[in-house]
């Protein structure tokens, strides 16, 4: 039995034994959302033995872990993980179905959190208005307008309506990060702009003006230090023995770099990409959002008074690094060991300005990751890459064959065939007869393991876990007509990093743990599901589950 265990048994007998028939629990002064992008579940025992004891362990040992939290539902993407998280309900329910998603009568693609009613603002004001430049355009375009749930903040502030009215703030280097989390009422979100600004941006959906605390940390040139640290291994190398070499041919490189090794000179690799964006796949975008956040604490005095107030942050460096190396690269490891010691100086900076039992905290990931096909392949496993091809080509042909000469697929997205309704409607053939027999076309094709219509999902859903997943991700008169899953492993994507949006548990596994006031100590391997945060969460708090929520508490995590 390791060290952990006996702690956490240890600590579970004591919290236990000691622990009044009925206890009034400390009700926290802030919780802290933290949403770790592409953090797979296994990462938190894989590093353990790199982590301190005031990072993730200390939440892991003081705190509750559900070992066993899954996303319930694919498309297991960014967009729709972080909303999700705080509207403890799925895609089928909250309409952010993908990151960006066909939509039929525009006959055009929408982004998740893309708003063109709103405008950027920095901190000169707001994007492109008065005669000033626009800067920032589409990326300052953004609000939550697509969430059709409203969140846990939004209840929170529904509940507490008048006086004391609690502050919600989201903080990303991701947009969708940032805004989905807070919501619909939330006092601010946002995210960071590279290029030659590093600066983090809001938009008018907010307010009209940033706040000062935002404009003097852009002021303070934090992105231009993080640049002139660079990044190395934080260990020495033979601590990265769980990884592949540095370097090796499944990684990509950044732009204008010839090896994915280390050490990387970001003030050299910053002209290639994007500026000061290059920050976005390193540990410094990490190490960015701890200061914002802190900045955020500060500024808006969050845990101060009365009311309890919510900041949602998601770390999008482990994402990008995901993307690019995989999940089983000594940049990845790095970047997690390295975001360890930046939980524990947060964790640390909370106990002094909020104090220790004052905070709550939830870790989560907003989805897993495949290992690198390639990679995989190389140890013989059945991975594979998938091209959609010729599959609309010979689709159309095979419907005109079928049913008459007809423009009959509209759009293959997403794992989603959208057929052309007119054609559909005009046909003689009733549209899940339709819908049958392009799913049966799809199975023919290498590496699709299921296809079904949208007629047949709700019932297959019942006996099928795969394709229960992919009902929980569908949103009726949304996604398409015909939704298919490919071979475990596989993936649509170059052969370099990796990728996920499967239903597969290595893209829907994550991490769960809750620390802090109200939180009970302990852990379960029982199944637990994205959507129970929320409605957990709102328990703590006593106020209702945000108006979508389809999940239940963790019941086992708070104390009674
Ligand atoms: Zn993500």
């Amino acid at each position: 039995m390791g060290l952990f265990s006996l702690l956490l048994i240890t600590s579970l007998v004591t919290s236990h034994s000691l622990k009044p028939p009925t206890s009034n629990s400390p009700s926290p002064k802030l919780v802290v959302g933290i949403t770790i992008d592409q953090m797979r579940a296994d990462f938190l025992t894989r590093f353990e033995d790199h982590f301190t004891d005031g990072g993730f362990k200390r939440i892991m040992n003081g705190g509750f872990t559900c070992y066993d939290h899954h996303y319930g539902y694919a498309p297991t993407f960014t967009g729709p993980g972080h909303a999700s998280i705080y509207t403890g309900t799925t895609p089928s329910v909250h309409g952010i179905i993908a990151n960006d998603w066909f939509v039929r009568d525009k006959n055009t693609t929408v982004y998740c959190s893309s708003d063109s009613r709103a405008r950027g603002i920095g901190n000169d004001g707001i994007d492109g208005l008065d005669g000033r430049p626009l800067v920032f355009d589409k990326a300052g375009q953004m609000s939550p307008t697509h969430l059709l749930s409203n969140t846990i903040g939004d209840e929170m502030k529904l509940a507490t309506m008048g006086e004391n009215t609690p502050k919600v703030i989201g903080i990303s280097i991701k947009d969708r990060g940032a805004i989905l989390p807070a919501g619909h009422s939330a006092d601010g979100a946002y995210w960071f702009y590279g290029q030659n600004h590093g600066h983090f941006i809001s938009s008018t959906h907010y307010f009209r003006m940033l706040p000062q605390w935002v404009i003097d940390f852009n002021n303070e040139g934090r992105a231009e230090q993080l640049c002139n640290d660079g990044w190395d291994r934080l260990l020495k190398e033979s601590a990265y023995s769980k990884c592949s070499p540095d370097n090796n041919p499944f990684e990509g490189s950044f732009r204008g770099e010839i090896r994915p090794t280390f050490p990387y000179d970001l003030n050299a690799l910053k002209a290639a990409n994007g500026g000061y964006d290059v920050l976005k796949a390193t540990p410094g975008g990490n190490t960015i959002l701890v200061d914002f956040a802190l900045a955020a604490i500060e500024g808006e005095e969050l845990g101060r008074d009365g009311a309890c107030d919510l900041l949602t942050m998601s770390f999008s460096a482990t994402d990008y690094v995901g993307h690019r190396c995989g999940p089983h690269a000594q940049e990845t490891m790095d970047m997690y060991v390295r975001l360890d010691r930046e939980l524990e100086r947060f964790f640390d900076e909370l106990d002094d300005i909020v104090g220790d039992g004052n905070w709550t905290v939830f870790i989560t990931s907003d989805h897993g990751a495949a290992a690198v096909p390639s990679q995989a392949q190389s140890l013989d496993m059945p991975s594979d890459y998938w091209t959609p091809g010729n599959l609309q080509d010979r689709l159309e042909v095979e419907l005109d064959i079928k049913f008459g000469p007809k423009d009959w697929v509209q759009n293959i997205s997403n794992n989603n065939i959208y057929l052309n309704k007119k054609s559909v409607r005009s046909s003689s053939t009733f549209e899940d007869v339709i819908q049958r027999y392009v799913s049966a076309l799809c199975v023919e094709e290498e590496g699709i393991l299921m296809a079904c219509g949208a007629y047949d999902l709700a019932s297959r859903a019942k006996v099928d876990p795969i394709l229960k997943n992919m009902y929980n991700g569908y949103l009726q008169g949304a996604n398409g007509d015909v939704v298919f899953v490919l071979n475990p492993g596989w993936m649509n994507y170059g052969r370099t990093g990796t990728t996920h949006g499967s239903p597969f548990a290595y893209d829907t596994h994550v991490p769960c743990i809750f620390y802090g006031a109200g939180i009970e100590v302990g852990s379960t391997y029982e199944r637990t599901y994205i959507r129970d945060i929320a409605p957990t969460i709102s328990t703590l708090l006593e106020v209702p589950y945000p108006n979508g929520c389809t999940g239940a508490p963790i019941h086992q995590a708070l104390k009674k």
